[in-house]
C-alpha cells in the first residue's frame, strides 16, 4: 500500500449532530488513493458517523468534506457514489433473499459494467462466490456475505471504499482473510477507510490510523507499537 497521490477523501473540520445534538467535534481525516487509514474507537464514538457524512448520508453541521480535492458537502448521496464514494455498511448490505448472482446483476443499474463483467470480476476476485452464485445470500456464511457485499461495492469501481465494521460476528481467521483481499484492493489504488472497533485485525493492513472518542480524533499516525499502547487507555480496558 502506498501514498501514490493526494487524498481521494478529505474531511475538514467536521461538526455534525443528531437532533441538535452535537456527535463530530471538528474530525479532520484524509485518505490517500491506494492507502488504508482504520477508523478506531469506543462505542458510541462517533465512527458511523464519520463514515455516514463522507458517503453524504448524512450532512456535516459545520467543516467540509472533499473527494479528489473538489469540495462535496452536502451533494446528495447518489452524486457522490456516482463520483465513486462506496459505503459498505454494518451488517454486510446484501439481499437476504436473491441469489449471490442476483445480489451481483443488480449493481448493473450503475451502468458502468455489463452483467458479464460485473460477474467475471467478482467470481475471479472471490472465487467462493462463484460456487455459490445460485444460492440465496441469507444462507452465505458470514464471512461469504461480506465477500458478497464487498463484490458488489467493487462493482461500481469506486475510488473511495468505506467499510463499517468489517469483523463483526466473524472468527478471527476469517476476519484476516477479508483484510488481505481488502488491501488486495487498496493495492489496486482505491482509497479504503475502514471504521473498526477493535483493532488488531485491520492494523496488520493499515497505512494510517486515527483514534476517536466522543467525537474528536484523540490520535492518528502510524500504527505502530505505540498506539497499541495508546488504545487500551482510549477503551478504557477494552480488549483489543
Ligand atoms: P459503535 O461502535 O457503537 O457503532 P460509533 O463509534 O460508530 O459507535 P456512531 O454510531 O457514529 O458511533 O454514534 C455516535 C453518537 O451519535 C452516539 O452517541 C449515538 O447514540 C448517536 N447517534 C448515532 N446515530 C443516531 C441517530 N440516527 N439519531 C440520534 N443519535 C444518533
Amino acid at each position: 500500500m502506498t501514498e501514490n497521490s493526494g487524498p481521494l477523501l478529505e474531511l475538514c473540520g467536521v461538526h455534525a449532530a443528531y437532533h441538535g445534538i452535537t456527535v463530530l467535534h471538528g474530525v479532520d481525516l484524509t485518505v490517500a488513493a491506494g492507502q488504508v487509514v482504520a477508523l478506531l474507537g469506543p462505542n458510541g464514538a462517533g465512527k458511523t458517523t464519520v463514515l455516514k457524512v463522507a458517503a453524504g448520508l448524512h450532512p456535516p453541521a459545520a467543516g467540509h468534506l472533499l473527494t479528489g480535492g473538489r469540495d462535496v458537502t452536502g451533494i446528495r448521496p447518489s452524486r457522490l457514489a456516482r463520483a465513486g464514494v462506496c459505503l459498505i455498511p454494518e451488517g454486510r448490505g446484501v439481499f437476504p433473499n436473491l441469489s449471490v448472482r442476483d445480489n451481483l446483476l443488480m449493481m448493473t443499474f450503475c451502468g458502468r459494467r455489463s452483467r458479464e463483467e460485473i460477474e467475471e470480476t467478482a467470481y475471479g476476485r472471490f472465487p467462493v462466490l462463484a460456487a455459490r452464485r445460485g444460492q440465496q445470500a441469507g444462507t452465505l456464511s458470514g464471512g461469504e456475505q461480506q465477500m458478497l457485499a464487498l463484490a458488489r461495492g467493487l462493482a461500481t469501481d469506486p475510488a473511495v471504499l468505506l467499510l463499517d465494521e468489517l469483523s463483526m460476528g466473524l472468527a478471527p481467521l476469517v476476519v484476516a482473510e477479508l483484510y488481505e483481499l481488502v488491501a488486495e484492493i487498496a493495492r489496486q489504488g482505491v482509497a479504503v477507510l475502514v471504521v473498526e472497533q477493535f483493532a488488531a485485525a485491520v492494523l496488520k493492513i493499515a497505512d494510517h490510523a486515527a483514534v476517536v472518542v466522543r467525537g474528536r480524533i484523540q490520535w492518528q499516525g502510524h500504527p505502530d507499537g505505540s498506539l497499541q499502547a495508546e488504545l487500551s487507555s482510549y477503551y478504557l480496558g477494552s480488549p483489543l
